[in-house]
């Protein structure tokens, strides 16, 4: 996501290495290339005046700074005016002083809707509420069907209208799930609405109408990142006729160039709340803009990595390698598997790389990296014996051709699998007493 921004950007920022100082020529050429980037990106234009403006009259006013070489200088105006554009500050989701807090999702057909309502159910969870989503969007044939799928992967609770009456109230179902959450203690209620592919003025007014019985604590307004300029249209119209308090970017994933996304919550004045990067109901995130600034500047993403570490990585079981790790236990074909689920776990590893500062030139090797690899060696490991798990050593001939078969790999696949293991066994004994817990041998390192 944000690539051709990234990309530009970096070059940018390229062109000013070894510059001692910025001449008003130099800060001239160089917004006049952050502007280009921008407008390729798809920022919509009046925001891009603004931020150009802003980092123009910066940079001139710039002091000569000891610390700060004169790119460095720019990178860190333009990192602020960014943070400045995606909000500024984090902004938190707004509780009810009385629970039920109600969540109103609004936004176009095939935004991410109800894929997002079954993200933040879960996180919600995570976070140690009893969210009850409902289905309100009764227009789209198996809307409902597919709240109550997403629910059941998430381990919400659905409140749905019976099925085979035909179209109902949507009006009426947001009322009773709202009594229902309250009978049922619910402290959170997520209302997914109906989308239509366009703007609507009878899908607004419906909109409203739920809002208005319902009296939410937070609408957000859900807009799919690979839209173009029409994002900032369609967001004021959704403002004008709903209104909402934030903004779920959506499918982050995505090539897309993702500026007309980020105007929306300059335009709106609404900030960016959560994000949502993959089809996976765990491929979602509190919205942070100094990180995501970070990240468009390639300077990585290091705080959502370590959350999400600390999250997915099972706690016990890193403690307990640490252990064996100071104590000088050896690091075995099991211990190498349970470190190999857990970091897969946070999600694919391209994924996880391009959260690393730095990584933006390695864009086309992270791009590459073949899951289906890892799937192999997992395999491999799994089709070996505890035995010869623990010692490798016993792996002879015929044992490979076992574990290749059972497998379906290749014996020279498992030799490959043995002799980098070997190599990280040695490393991993000389690095003993340094702490930390290094994954070593991972297939195309
Ligand atoms: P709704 O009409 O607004 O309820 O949208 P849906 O939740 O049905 O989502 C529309 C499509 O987008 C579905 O195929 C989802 O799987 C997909 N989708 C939703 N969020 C994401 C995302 O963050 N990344 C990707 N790649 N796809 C997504």
């Amino acid at each position: 996501m944000f690539t051709t921004l990234q990309d530009r950007l970096a070059a940018t920022f390229k062109g000013l290495r070894g510059k001692g100082r910025l001449s008003e020529a130099d800060i001239e050429a160089t917004t006049r290339e952050i502007r280009t980037a921008l407008l390729e990106a798809d920022v919509a234009l009046p925001v891009v005046r603004e931020f150009i403006a802003a980092v123009r009259e910066r940079a001139r006013g710039a002091e000569v700074s000891q610390a700060l070489n004169p790119v460095q200088q720019i990178i860190k105006i333009v990192n602020e005016e960014l943070i400045g554009i995606l909000g500024g500050e984090t902004r938190r989701l707004r509780f009810a002083k009385t629970p039920p807090t109600v969540i109103l999702l609004a936004g176009l057909q095939g935004a991410g809707k109800t894929t997002l309502a079954g993200k933040l159910a879960l996180w919600l969870k995570g976070q140690g509420h009893q969210p009850l989503l409902v289905a309100a969007d009764l227009q789209r044939p198996n809307a409902v069907n597919q709240l109550q799928v997403v629910g059941e992967r998430a381990g919400v609770v659905v409140f749905a209208p019976e099925p085979g009456n035909g179209v109902g109230d949507p009006v009426a179902v947001a009322r009773a799930a709202m009594a229902y959450a309250r009978d049922k203690q619910h402290d959170v209620v997520v209302v997914d609405t109906a989308g239509r592919l366009g703007i609507d003025a009878e899908l607004m007014q419906q909109a409203a109408d739920i809002r208005d019985a319902v009296s939410p604590d937070e609408i957000l307004y859900v807009v799919d990142a690979m839209v173009g300029q029409d994002a900032v249209t369609t967001a004021q119209a959704f403002l004008d006729g709903v209104g909402f308090s934030g903004v779920v970017l959506t499918k982050l994933d995505g090539d897309a160039r993702g500026g007309a996304a980020l105007s929306v919550a300059k335009v709106t004045g609404r900030q960016v709340m959560f994000a949502s990067n993959g089809e996976g109901l765990g491929d979602f995130d509190a919205f942070h803009p100094d990180r995501m600034a970070s990240r468009i500047l390639g300077m990585g993403d290091m705080l959502t990595l370590i959350e999400q570490a600390e999250r997915t990585f099972d706690q016990a079981q890193q403690a307990e390698m640490a252990r064996k790790f100071s104590e000088g236990e050896d690091f075995t074909l099991d211990d190498f598997l349970q470190q190999m689920q857990q970091l897969r776990k946070m999600g694919s590893m391209s994924k996880i790389f391009g959260m690393l500062p730095g990584m933006g030139q390695f864009r086309e090797q992270i791009e590459n990296i073949d899951e289906r690899d890892l799937d192999r060696t997992q395999a491999m490991i799994q089709s070996m014996t505890p035995t010869e798990r623990r010692d490798p050593r016993i792996l002879n001939a015929s044992r490979r051709a076992r574990i290749a078969r059972g497998s379906g790999s290749s014996v020279s696949a498992v030799n490959d699998l043995v002799e980098r293991f070997g190599q990280a066994q040695q490393m991993m004994r000389s690095l003993r007493g340094g702490g930390g817990m290094p994954i070593p041998g991972m297939p195309g390192f």
